[in-house]
């Protein structure tokens, strides 16, 4: 069989929630793309089921829009955080946090929105679009590879397809191949979360019973056990996410896990308990994975930087990538320097993005997962002075919301959560050497 060669300008490998708006944007605007993802369908996974307003508005402006009249979609309008005492007995606080008027999150199941772009994407990208191939490079010994690079794949029945691509694009995800080939770091296979005092262990479960209140997302922390967030999933129920310290759920921990969301069913009725819900383990870590560029290579999304998967920042910081990339090609011009330009302004862009979503996470740390004796003071400062400055609340709702491109310092994020100057040398004697740690690498990131 003879093997055909395209020569499309951008290849972008991995049609999920980065690649496929990225492909069909770049496809628009009259750049020759060739799409392509291993899978030739989207497994139920325990992955990216809430996306804040911001990203929402981008995909919904740029093509996207039918997807979310589906009622495969349900929108989340506030925040509900409930604080319970040392003894698990008592609420002994309660915040919630509105999206500013007219925004709002969605929750789906992470199958049926990917499937969804791809569906989108299809109409348009027609055989643009290849699923279920593997690609492998055939010059990557060549010390020519990272600028031009040539692949191949397989077709069944029709043969290999030769690929002489001008850009490629790796939004392959986490485990990139892409990154592999442009000899980038391999991501830590990392199950905890070692921020703060504490190491702790995520948990995902889906329960059955639908929620009690479907447009709100609940949060609730206990400090001896852990923190518990669930929202509606639609067509499944609840999800349940659930971080607690990571000796309590260490040895059996399914058991541990039941046990102690048994516990909070007092203060968040979360329905019954299936038992054969399925339960995981979540990979959780911030981590940064770049450089973002190398010769004619760029990665996007989780492929450039894991994100935690607290408070749905995954989707924005991968569609903020997706967003730069479309006028850098746009911008594209036939000269090397100007490529070269735009690369690096792409690359320091990509590392800006993952620090700024560092200090978005790290105070939404604060106020939600810590169990130090630090996190009492801030939730106390919130409780007291939130609710006369109601500008606080919705400038933190719009930070986490995607809806401001600000990128907050450490001092800001203090003085958010009351503990200004005078304060902020007890709070230092407070934390453990992890979370010491935490504050050095993200204050020399900025
Ligand atoms: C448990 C968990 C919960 C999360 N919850 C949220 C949340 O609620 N909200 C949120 O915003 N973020 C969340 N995240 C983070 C979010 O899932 C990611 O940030 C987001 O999926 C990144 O999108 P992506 O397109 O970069 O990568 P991915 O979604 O990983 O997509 C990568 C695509 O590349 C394909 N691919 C991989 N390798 C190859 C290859 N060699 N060749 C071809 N194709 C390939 C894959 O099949 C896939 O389609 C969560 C993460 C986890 C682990």
């Amino acid at each position: 069989m003879t093997s055909k060669v395209i020569t499309p300008e951008v290849l972008i490998v991995g049609a999920g929630i980065a690649g496929t708006p990225l492909a069909l944007n770049l496809h628009k605007k009259g750049i020759d793309v060739l799409l392509v993802d291993r899978t030739m369908t989207c497994r139920r996974v325990f992955k990216a089921e809430y996306m804040q307003p911001g990203p929402l508005n981008f995909l919904r402006k740029n093509g996207f829009s039918s997807i979310f009249k589906s009622p495969h979609f349900s929108s989340i309008h506030n925040l509900h955080f409930r604080d319970l005492g040392e003894n698990n007995q008592d609420v002994i606080g309660e915040i919630s946090m509105h999206y500013p008027h007219g925004q709002h999150a969605v929750t789906f199941a992470h199958d049926v929105l990917v499937e969804s772009l791809r569906h989108v994407a299809r109409k348009e990208l027609k055989n643009r679009l290849v699923l279920g191939v593997n690609l492998h490079p055939t010059n990557i010994s060549d010390p020519s590879f990272h600028e031009r690079p040539e692949f191949e794949f397989a077709l069944p029945n029709m043969g290999s397809v030769k690929i002489r691509p001008r850009w490629v694009v790796g939004a392959d995800g986490r485990h990139s191949t892409v990154r592999e080939w442009m000899k980038g770091p391999k991501a830590p296979k990392n199950l905890r979360v070692i921020w703060g005092a504490k190491s702790e262990l995520i948990i995902g479960a889906e329960i059955a019973a639908p929620p009690p209140t479907k447009h709100t997302y609940q949060v609730v922390r206990s400090f001896n056990n852990g923190t518990l967030f669930a929202f509606n999933l639609p067509g499944v129920g609840q999800r349940l996410y659930f971080s607690a310290p990571e000796g309590t759920v260490k040895k059996d921990w399914q058991n541990a896990i039941q046990r102690i969301l048994k516990d909070f069913r007092k203060f968040h009725d979360i329905g019954p308990l299936d038992t054969h819900a399925p339960i995981v383990g979540c990979p959780a870590f911030q981590t940064w994975l770049g450089p973002a560029t190398r010769g004619r290579f760029v990665l996007c999304g989780d492929a450039v930087g894991v994100t935690t998967p607290y408070g749905g920042q995954g989707i924005s910081v991968a569609l903020e990538h997706v967003s730069h990339l479309i006028q850098n090609f746009e911008w594209r011009a036939q000269s090397q320097l100007i490529s070269g330009l735009t690369r690096r302004e792409y690359a320091l862009m990509a590392e800006s993005t993952h620090s700024r979503l560092d200090i978005i996470n790290w105070s939404l740390y604060f106020l939600f997962f810590a169990r130090n004796p630090i996190s009492k003071l801030i939730t106390q400062h919130v409780l007291n002075s939130w609710q006369q400055n109601p500008s606080l609340p919705a400038h933190v709702m719009s930070l986490f919301g995607g809806l401001t491109k600000e990128h907050p310092s450490i001092s800001e994020v203090f003085d958010i959560w009351g503990l200004q100057k005078g304060r902020r040398a007890k709070l230092l004697s407070l934390l453990g050497p992890a979370m010491k740690r935490q504050i050095s690498r993200i204050e020399s990131n900025i």
